[in-house]
């Protein structure tokens, strides 16, 4: 299949008010273009300077997702243009990027990363230190950056019990939280490999990359 009739498929295939984030790292411009012309508007990428040498490449009507980990030094070359940031972590990063989005008189959206999967994975907090992210005064008082929602990444396994628990449990802190914070109406989950399942445990993104544009080259 080609890109075009990727985007076409899935597009028909998500339930509406799921949005597909299409994943187009280390792809050329040529392919984006291809998704875009499909309709395609939301991009995600995870190395900032190749989102924004893309930004500056392709047509200003694209909404650009910064999924990867995210360095704080690096944030400001985003602040002008990103819509919403998927990965964060900390307190900490979450000032640089009100600092940036102020500068550039902006609100940017962020989602808190949780770390639902067993294995040993570096990126992620737990759901207390979510909360405690959200509850501090230094966030009560940010103008710029604003915390929309929750991600989260499963386990890279076959069995689909255990993705869907992990899935499960990010829906259900984000649940738990929207009580207190009504505004963390988004969460992003499911990749091209488990999105089904994440589509059935109430996910309101998909991350789709390598079933949009085939498999990724890194060289
Ligand atoms: C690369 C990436 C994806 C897309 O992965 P595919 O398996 O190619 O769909 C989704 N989320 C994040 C955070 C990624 O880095």
């Amino acid at each position: 299949m080609t890109i075009s009739e990727n985007i076409k498929k899935y597009r028909s295939e998500l339930p509406e008010g799921v949005k597909l984030v299409a994943i187009s790292k280390t792809k050329p411009n040529e392919d984006l273009m291809e998704a875009y012309e499909a309709g395609q508007r939301i991009f995600g990428e995870n190395k900032i300077q190749e989102m924004t040498d893309k930004w500056e490449q392709l047509p200003k009507d694209i909404e650009w997702h910064m999924v990867g980990h995210v360095q704080r030094n690096k944030v400001k070359y985003m602040a002008p243009y990103v819509s919403l940031i998927h990965a964060v972590d900390s307190l900490k990063l979450l000032k640089e990027i009100n600092k940036r989005a102020k500068q550039n008189e902006r609100t940017i959206h962020c989602l808190l990363q949780i770390k639902i999967a067993e294995e040993d994975s570096k990126f992620g907090i737990s759901r207390d230190e979510a909360r405690e992210i959200l509850e501090s005064e230094a966030y009560q008082k940010m103008k710029h950056a604003q915390i929309v929602g929750l991600m989260g990444m499963a386990t890279f396994t076959d069995d689909e019990a255990q993705v869907r628990q992990e899935f499960e449990r990010l829906q259900h802190i984000a649940a738990d939280f929207q009580k207190d914070f009504p505004e963390l109406t988004e969460v992003s989950m499911g990749m091209s490999g488990d999105y089904h399942i994440a589509l059935e445990c109430g996910t309101t993104m998909v991350r789709i990359g390598s079933s949009i544009f085939g498999e990724r080259n890194y060289n």
